[in-house]
């Protein structure tokens, strides 16, 4: 396993110094926020500094399940142009997040656009020599729109429809209520990617391992993680609204030793 950090965690202004004491904290690679104004600068910044790169696709006002056929190929044309500039860089993963049903009545017929987007999607970052990766998400508790994916189950199956690799936010399972240990297990080698943050079992607040309520610490993640034989990238994605770098780099889940 590779200890990583989410560039979002540390906001929109980047220095060299920062991205060395990045990697001087034993990360090994970064996975960039493609919605950073900073994002290409990112990700020469990254390289330069030897770091490995990952990239997380924009996705505000990008709905994988929008009706207007419009932003349907909006989306597409964006996400080609960021995978490109990702495999310009020997590629690497991308995560994309889920879409959302206008109303939860459409949400059958929604599921179908988003598994057609998200198999296109797929077969650019082939071509580029990217793995893309499809997050799990939370539900909307007034169950007036349906996210995609909406519970493990779901997630599943889009997964296997697409033949799409997993990228599994724990804070987003927390919020969600569904066990890590049988998640892990579910989802087998389909696991690609885990987005590691806290919070308090009701806001996706995206605090530093141990912060929060769930009591996942580093250990317990790499427990599970390595019983189920994991062998991919610990994306640390926590809140740059609360943490400052330096808080970042000297928690003491941040410490923990990964491999
Ligand atoms: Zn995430």
């Amino acid at each position: 396993m590779e200890k990583w950090l989410s560039l979002w965690s540390i906001g929109q202004s980047k220095t060299k110094e920062d991205m060395k004491a990045i990697k001087n904290a034993g990360f090994e690679g970064v996975e960039i926020w493609a919605e950073h104004k900073s994002a290409k600068e990112d990700l020469k910044l990254a390289e330069q500094c030897g770091l490995k790169v990952g990239l997380h696709l924009p996705f505000h006002d990008l709905n994988l399940a929008t009706p207007y056929e419009k932003v349907g190929s909006f989306i597409l044309d964006i996400t080609r142009h960021w995978l490109e500039e990702l495999g310009k860089y020997g590629g690497g993963h991308a995560v994309i997040h889920g879409g959302s049903a206008w109303a939860s009545e459409n949400k059958d017929e929604d599921r179908l656009k988003v598994i057609e987007r998200l198999k296109r999607i797929r077969e650019i970052a082939i071509e580029q020599k990217v793995e893309l990766l499809f997050e799990n998400q939370i539900p909307d508790s007034l169950n007036y729109m349906h996210i995609y994916p909406s519970s493990v189950e779901e997630w599943l199956n889009i997964l296997i429809q697409t033949d799409t690799t997993a990228c599994l936010d724990t804070g987003h399972l927390a919020v969600l209520g569904a066990s890590l240990d049988e998640t892990v297990k579910t989802l087998g080698n389909r696991l690609a990617s885990v987005h590691f943050s806290d919070n308090d079992a009701k806001g996706d607040l995206h605090q530093l391992p141990g912060d929060g309520v769930s009591k996942v610490g580093t250990e317990e993640l790499l427990k599970i993680l390595h019983k189920n034989n994991y062998k991919g990238p610990v994306v640390f994605e926590i809140n740059p609204y609360t943490y400052s770098l330096s808080e970042i780099l000297l928690h003491s889940s941040v410490k923990v030793e990964i491999e």
